[in-house]
């Protein structure tokens, strides 16, 4: 049957420390400070019963198939219109139950979690395995890390063993790359893993004022070892995202292409930094819209295979409008008051959204 509604409802899991959930895309979530689609609202590792699941799934897809959008997913990105395929199975697993960081970004949104950041979190192992066992997950499907670092979470070699090395899953792993994880490197040369690292900037100084760490050249050394034999030019993605008063200049971004020419990699992303975006209800300023635009086609140029991500993509006006000088001046002056707002939530270490209980 085709009808609008969205892979991650009917097939998504999302592990967070004390909820379980179909996604971490919810506008409800991101913009609102409600929740996104909830299968479990007190989770804590607790294996997860087929029946219960599928039960909870169909609630949220009912309404779909109704015609109609659950309010968690009004807005939503990721919803499209297909046939789709009911069986009951998950092929898309989002971890982002642990927080713990060897970093301290200044765009963290852990920077403002009720909770400490923390791996003392529950086992994922079993919960996963157990899964595997009643034939919910398969052969391919696609695990998705979030949280905190991975490669110092505790069940960080043991999931890549079970999972990637295995050959079982495809692991995607945003990673800081301060921690070099030889298993790692492993799984990206037999391609069952992919790692997305946020470099943000093209020099030693910047880095540190986004990341609170001084480990650019560490970050640089490590992504040569992880590009080192692979064989799929898309298995390492840089990631720039932009920072507004910190990083938002062409020459930053020059200097950090130069850094993924240097070290061989194919691909590069780039994003907004999510407060910014929020605080703007995704409807970012046309001075950035066209600021992206022009690197996106600089990367383009020197050879990067080039995407935009979620807290750009998300944006409801992220194409270019025709020139209006009027138009122009006024959103640069916003783009400057509310960039100056967010520099003091960045220099205050606020993330400034909060949720609502
Ligand atoms: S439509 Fe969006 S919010 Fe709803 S489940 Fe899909 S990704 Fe999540
Ligand atoms: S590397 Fe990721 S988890 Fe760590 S502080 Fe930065 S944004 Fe947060």
């Amino acid at each position: 049957m085709r009808y609008k509604s969205c892979n991650l409802i009917q097939h998504g899991l999302c592990f967070y420390n004390e909820m379980l959930v179909s996604c971490c895309f919810s506008p409800n979530d991101q913009i609102n400070g409600g929740f996104p689609p909830i299968i479990c609202k007190n989770y804590h590792g607790e294996l997860i019963d087929s029946d219960f699941l599928f039960k909870k799934i169909k609630e949220y897809n009912d309404v779909f198939k109704n015609g109609s959008c659950p309010k968690e997913c009004l807005n939503c990105f990721k919803i499209e219109e297909k046939e789709w395929n009911e069986d009951h199975y998950i092929n898309s697993i989002t971890i982002t139950h642990f927080s713990a960081c060897n970093a301290d970004c200044i765009y963290c949104s852990n920077n403002l979690e009720k909770n400490e950041r923390t791996n003392n979190s529950y086992d994922i192992l079993p919960v996963l395995n157990n899964l595997k066992e009643q034939n919910i997950i398969r052969q391919g499907v696609e695990l998705h890390i979030g949280g905190g670092e991975f490669t110092i979470y505790k069940e960080c070699d043991d999931l890549i063993d079970k999972f990637a090395l295995s050959g079982f899953a495809k692991v995607f792993v945003p990673t800081n790359a301060i921690r070099y994880s030889d298993k790692l490197h492993q799984a990206l040369v037999k391609n069952t893993a992919a790692i997305v690292v946020s470099l943000d900037a093209g020099s030693r100084k910047t880095y540190k004022k986004i990341k609170n760490v001084d480990a650019f050249d560490i970050v640089v050394n490590n992504l040569r070892k992880y590009a080192s034999g692979l064989t799929e030019p898309e298995t390492i993605s840089l990631k720039y995202i932009i920072i507004p008063t910190i990083n938002d200049n062409y020459t930053e971004f020059s200097k950090f292409l130069s850094f993924a020419k240097k070290l061989n990699i194919k691909k590069v992303i780039i994003d907004v930094d999510a407060r910014y975006s929020r605080l703007l209800n995704y409807n970012i300023d046309p001075y950035l819209i066209n600021f992206v635009e022009r690197i996106k086609n600089e990367s383009l140029k020197r050879g990067f295979i080039t995407e935009t991500y979620s807290f750009y993509s998300q944006c409801s006006n992220n194409s270019l409008k025709d020139k209006n000088i009027i138009h122009d001046i006024y959103s640069f002056i916003r783009y400057k008051i509310l960039s100056k707002k967010i520099n003091y939530l960045y220099t205050s270490h606020l993330y400034g959204i909060k949720r609502v209980d």
